[in-house]
C-alpha cells in the first residue's frame, strides 16, 4: 500500500526565525544571570495552504548555551532545510530529525510548539484539547528576583493585591546567604502564613551553604526548593537532598528524559520542573509520563517566558492532571513593557484561563512584530559604508 495515501498532507513550505527585543520595565536578577530585555526568537511555520503557526524560543546562554543568533542559525541552516516539504502531521519524524543535532533545546522546542499550533489550526481545535484538555485554568505563581528585603516583600504584596497571586518563588543563591534569608523572612512577614513560598538557587550556593540556609529558614514555611547547588557536585548534592526537609526540585539539571531518570534515580532530586521553552509540547508530554512513572511531583516552571511562551506553558500545564495540581510560574510577562499578542493576557483571582481558539488560541500582532523585530534594522556599521 502506498504510504502517502494513509497520511493526511499539509506540507510545511517555510520555517522562519524572527528575532525581536522588548525591554523589561523591571529586570529580573538571579544567581546564574539576569534579564533586562526579552531578546527572543519568534518561530513561524507556514504551510502550503497558508496556515501560519507561531511559537518562541528564549535564548538562555547561562543555562543551555543558546543565543539569539545561534537559535536563528540552527533553525534556518540546520532544521528548516530538513523539515520543509514534510507533512505537518509528521511530528515524530520531525522530532527525530531535530534530535540528530545535539543541544539547542529552545530552538527545537520553538519548532515543535509552532508545529502544534499549525496542527491545531488545521484541525480547528485548540492545542490544549489536543494535548489532554484536563482543566481550563491554572493557578499562578510568580518569581521574585534579587533585591533588598523590603522591596521584594512590597512587590509580593502588590502582586497579591492586584492579581490575587498567592504563590511565590524566591530567587536565592547570593553571598552571604543571610542576604537571601532576610528576603525570605521579609516576604513571609509581608504575606502572612497562607502564602506559598519556595526557593530557587540556580546553583548559586554549594551544599554546605544550602544546608545552612535551610536550617536558618526552617521556621519560614517553604513548600519546596530548587537547584540550590550544582547537580554536578554529585556526592554533596545527594548529601543535601537527603537532609532537605523540603521537596528538592530538579530544573536545569533535568531537561530531558535521560537526565530526569538519572537525577531522580541517583537521589539528586525528588521532584521535577517542566518548561515548555526547553521541551516543547512533544517532549514535555513524555516528561510528564516519566514523572508519573517515577512517582514524583511535577511543577510547571518559567524560562522567564514572554507572552507567547507563557501561553504555551499554560496550554500544556492545564492539559494534564499532574501539571495542574500546583500553581504554575506564568506571570513574569507582567514585567515586560509590551506584548506581541493581539489580545491581553489576564490574571484574575490568581488564575489564568486557557485560550479556547484553534491552535494556541492567540495571534501575533504583525504591526508590533514589525516594530520590535531586530532583523530589519540597519546595522550601525552599515552607516559607515
Ligand atoms: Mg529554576
Amino acid at each position: 500500500m502506498n504510504k502517502s495515501t494513509l497520511r493526511p498532507r499539509e506540507t510545511i513550505v517555510a520555517i522562519r526565525a524572527i528575532p525581536y527585543a522588548i525591554p523589561y520595565g523591571k529586570p529580573l536578577r538571579f544567581a546564574s544571570g539576569s534579564i533586562s530585555v526579552a531578546d527572543n526568537v519568534l518561530i513561524q511555520i507556514e504551510t502550503d495552504n497558508g496556515i501560519i503557526g507561531w511559537a518562541e524560543a528564549p535564548p538562555r546562554p547561562y543555562t543551555y548555551g543558546e543565543t539569539q543568533e545561534s537559535i536563528i542559525a540552527v533553525v534556518e541552516k540546520v532544521f528548516a532545510p530538513q523539515i520543509i516539504g514534510r507533512s505537518i502531521f509528521d511530528r515524530e519524524g520531525i522530532r527525530s530529525l531535530m534530535n540528530r543535532t545535539i543541544g539547542n533545546p529552545t530552538a527545537k522546542s520553538g519548532i515543535d510548539m509552532a508545529l502544534w499550533d499549525v496542527i491545531g489550526k488545521r484541525l480547528d481545535i485548540s492545542v490544549h484539547q489536543l494535548l489532554g484538555g484536563y482543566t481550563d485554568s491554572l493557578k499562578v505563581s510568580h518569581m521574585l528576583g534579587f533585591d533588598d528585603p523590603q522591596r521584594v516583600g512590597d512587590e509580593a504584596v502588590e502582586l497579591r493585591e492586584t492579581y490575587g497571586i498567592n504563590s511565590f518563588k524566591i530567587k536565592v543563591g547570593r553571598h552571604p546567604i543571610d542576604d537571601d534569608v532576610a528576603v525570605c523572612r521579609a516576604v513571609r512577614e509581608a504575606l502572612g502564613e497562607d502564602a506559598e513560598l519556595y526557593l530557587d538557587g540556580n546553583r548559586g550556593w554549594n551544599a554546605v551553604e544550602s544546608a545552612a540556609a535551610l536550617r536558618k529558614l526552617a521556621d519560614v514555611g517553604l513548600s519546596r526548593v530548587e537547584e540550590l547547588n550544582p547537580a554536578d557536585e554529585i556526592t554533596s548534592r545527594k548529601w543535601l537532598v537527603e537532609r532537605s526537609p523540603f521537596l528538592f526540585v530538579a530544573d536545569e539539571s533535568a531537561p530531558t528524559q535521560a537526565t530526569v531518570t538519572r537525577e531522580i534515580l541517583s537521589g539528586a532530586a525528588n521532584a521535577l520542573s517542566i518548561k515548555t521553552a526547553r521541551s516543547g509540547f512533544t517532549d514535555s508530554v513524555r516528561l510528564i509520563g516519566l514523572a508519573e512513572g517515577l512517582g514524583i511531583e511535577t511543577f510547571l516552571g518559567n524560562q522567564i517566558d514572554a507572552h507567547l511562551g507563557t501561553v504555551c506553558s499554560l496550554v500544556l500545564g492545564a492539559a494534564f492532571d499532574a501539571t495542574s495540581r500546583h500553581p504554575a510560574e506564568l506571570s513574569n510577562w507582567l514585567d515586560l513593557e509590551d506584548s506581541l499578542l493581539t489580545e491581553d493576557l489576564v490574571i484574575r483571582n490568581g488564575e489564568m484561563k486557557v485560550p479556547t481558539g484553534p491552535g494556541l488560541g492567540v495571534d501575533i500582532d504583525l504591526d508590533k512584530l514589525q516594530h520590535y523585530r531586530v532583523d530589519n534594522q540597519m546595522s550601525p556599521l552599515a552607516l559607515l559604508t
